[in-house]
């Protein structure tokens, strides 16, 4: 029998180079990437960091690598293998039944981060809060008082609550659905309301990504035409806005118009779309303004 504590013949750099040759076969595009991070998460070693590439693994950890190469040309995430991934400069913890964060959306922090970043005190309210890497991320990077994250899911509410210790963050997390409306009755007046909803169409839904489709529906998807959340969030949640405050919301590709008639039509001043690194627009802003603004701006468009 095999001592599994045993050490192998095998040294992590011949390990990663036959995991990057077989998901390059099954037509993974950064095939040596993945492979490392797959090596380095069954091995226990830090791909990211310096690590002895002549080092030789266990069978344990040969073993691992076989299991964990399986799964990914599966198309399951590679983020839900490794159980976490980065987001802002910080590590959030996912798995299945949780979104998991993308780069597009920290536009939506660039976005608040500009808007508010010499305001004191914020009150922020993140809602279909996910992993929390919204509000957990704010808590970090403004002057807040308060940080809600607000999500309905228990699946994902758990790894809410795993990424508040994780990141040490002064965040609250709150197990509710923001359409209802006794959710919004329940929390304070806030300066930045921020939202990542579920907003793919239903015919886009039908030809998901694989790796997406391991990702919760319920996360995804935003009614027929893809706006449901936008509809009811800023209906129910824009006069949770201090004066000054902010909403922000993440668009999908194609959506940002939309979104911004749905934000003007509520009132909302100051509307725009920023684009992400990729040049799409991936969020759109709107301030609810002062009311003697407003009162200017009226007098303004009577001249
Ligand atoms: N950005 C995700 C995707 O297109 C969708 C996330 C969402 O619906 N909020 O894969």
């Amino acid at each position: 029998m095999v001592d599994n504590e045993m050490i192998s013949d095998y040294t992590y750099k011949d390990i990663i180079n036959s995991l990057a040759q077989k998901l390059a076969q099954a037509g993974f595009e950064n095939s040596y990437w993945e492979a490392r991070e797959l090596a380095g998460c069954a091995l226990g070693f830090n791909c990211r960091g310096k690590f002895d590439p002549n080092a030789r693994a266990n069978f344990d950890g040969v073993k691992s690598c076989a299991l964990l190469l399986a799964r990914r040309l599966t198309h399951e995430p590679l983020q839900y293998i490794i159980g976490e991934w980065d987001f802002y400069g910080a590590s959030f913890d996912v798995g299945p039944g949780v979104l998991i964060p993308r780069a597009d959306t920290e536009t939506l922090i660039d976005a608040a981060v500009r808007l508010k970043k010499d305001n004191d005190k914020l009150t922020v309210i993140d809602l279909c809060s996910g992993s929390g890497c919204i509000g957990i991320t704010l808590a970090r990077v403004l002057d807040c008082k308060q940080v809600i994250c607000v999500e309905k899911y228990e699946a994902a509410f758990d790894y809410l609550k795993r990424n508040i210790a994780k990141n040490s963050a002064e965040c609250d997390a709150l197990l509710a659905d923001v359409l209802d409306e006794s959710t919004a009755q329940r929390l304070p007046q806030a300066d930045i309301i921020i939202c990542n909803p579920p907003y793919i169409n239903k015919r886009d839904m039908e030809q998901l990504q694989k790796e997406v489709s391991f990702e919760p529906a319920q996360a995804l998807y935003g009614g027929e035409d893809g706006f449901d959340f936008y509809r009811a969030i800023v209906r129910i949640w824009h006069d949770k806005l201090n004066e000054n405050g902010v909403m922000i919301f993440e668009t999908g590709a194609d959506q940002s118009d939309e979104v911004m008639q749905i934000m003007i039509q509520a009132g909302l001043s100051d509307v725009r779309a920023r684009r992400d690194m990729a040049g799409i627009n991936r969020c759109v802003t709107g301030k609810f303004l002062k009311k003697e603004m407003l009162n200017l701006y009226d007098k303004l468009e009577g001249v």
